[in-house]
């Protein structure tokens, strides 16, 4: 599961360097919107991913809270939880997405 963790993880950063980029644009009046949402909400969007990936990120372990609530994966299918799964679909079609974790 660690695996799809960072890749998450990857994602976000990602997606905050194109909200930087895109703010940058936009202060300077060249904005594109690279992510066609403006950044404000892109940074904000970012936050939750990050703060609902943090609470999430030990379901499929024995110590996350899908665990206890009997909702985890088993830590052979690394993707956890049904919550982290639907965190990676905004990301299948960026490189390094497996297939295998499609929620
Ligand atoms: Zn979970």
């Amino acid at each position: 599961m660690d695996r799809f963790v960072q890749f998450l993880r990857r994602q976000i950063h990602i997606d905050l360097e194109l909200h930087g980029q895109d703010r940058h644009d936009e202060e300077s009046g060249n904005a594109v919107h690279r992510c066609h949402i403006g950044p404000q909400r892109g940074f904000r969007e970012c936050e939750l991913k990050t703060r609902v990936l943090t609470q999430h990120q030990d379901c499929g372990t024995g110590r996350g809270p899908c665990d206890v609530l009997g909702d985890s994966y088993p830590p052979e299918d690394q993707r956890g939880c049904p919550t982290l799964a639907l965190l990676g679909l905004p990301y299948v079609d960026r490189p390094g997405y497996a297939s295998r974790w499609l929620p």
